[in-house]
């Protein structure tokens, strides 16, 4: 096991460099190691740590940080990572918006669904999905491959015009199946942060940085990125004429309405000139 749990902490994606855990002696690397493989790897940052679940495991062993604050692991998780400190202190898991299963003692589960008709395809929420679930392309309909979606949550915030919903899912896991699924998730964000890394290192890719693990990963690799601020800028006024839009071709195609119908020419007129 412990040459497994050695190879898992190297060849890492460099945003985890400062971590520096090949620096740490053994038995630290190990019991990170051991945390880390039992976490939930939804990446979605609930404990504090934006960039994952590993960060948190390596505060928990050498920051001292509390080991109840994975919120979709609950109670079991909180559990597990006590028995791997062998710490006598009981902690409650933190507290969760969804409630407690009784059946796993873990939060309900969650799975997000994009609103097809409402999507505007402005793309912002691809970048914020931490396991690549989200498939689409400018201006065009996007959609969620449900099952890989985690349920992180970190797509709805970007989605500017709210389309994108979550529902509750019921399912029943071994332990064996919830590792895998684990080991999985952990490998899917380590390969979607190495694409990020390799997009951000293209110099000819002048789309600006989107989510917080982009900047941060843009920081660690100390590369210069040409941000146009005016591309940004453009990117939200198309988004919002989109949805302006969508809303008058509905209104319209219930009743004609020759003032919308000017209102809704002219927006176009405006789209097609960003
Ligand atoms: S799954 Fe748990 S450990 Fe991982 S980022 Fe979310 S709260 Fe943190
Ligand atoms: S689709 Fe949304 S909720 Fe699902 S994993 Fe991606 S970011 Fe998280
Ligand atoms: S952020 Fe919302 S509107 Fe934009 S592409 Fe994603 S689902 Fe569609």
């Amino acid at each position: 096991m412990s040459s497994t749990i050695h190879d898992r902490l190297s060849s890492l994606p460099i945003l985890f460099d400062t971590l520096a855990l090949n620096e740490l002696p053994f038995d630290v690397q190990t019991q990170i190691a051991q945390i880390d493989a039992c976490l939930p790897q939804t990446q979605c940052g609930l404990c504090n740590h934006p960039d994952g679940c590993l960060p948190y495991a390596a505060a928990i062993v050498t920051n001292n940080e509390p080991h109840n604050k994975c919120v979709p692991g609950g109670q079991p998780v909180t559990d597990k990572i006590a028995a791997i400190l062998a710490s006598k202190e009981h902690l409650i898991a933190a507290a969760s918006k969804w409630t407690i299963e009784t059946r796993t003692q873990r939060p309900q589960e969650v799975r997000a669904v994009i609103r097809e008709d409402d999507c505007i395809g402005c793309t912002k929420c691809i970048p914020a999905c931490p396991v690549d679930a989200i498939v689409g392309t400018g201006k065009h309909m996007h959609t969620i491959f449900t099952d890989l979606c985690t349920g992180c949550e970190l797509c709805i915030a970007p989605c500017p015009v709210d389309c994108i919903d979550l529902v509750t899912i019921e399912r029943e896991l071994s332990i064996y199946e919830r590792e895998q699924e684990q080991d999985d998730l952990r490998q899917r964000y380590y390969t979607h942060l190495e694409r990020v890394t390799k997009q951000l290192a293209d110099t000819s890719n002048s789309r600006p940085v989107v989510s917080m693990v982009e900047a941060k990963l843009n920081n660690v690799a100390n590369q210069t990125l040409d941000i146009s601020e005016q591309q940004a800028k453009d990117t939200i006024a198309a988004a919002k004429l989109r949805s302006k839009i969508k809303k008058l071709e509905k209104q319209l195609s219930v009743r004609a309405n020759p003032a919308k119908q000017a209102e809704l020419n002219a927006l176009n007129i405006e789209l097609s000139q960003i």
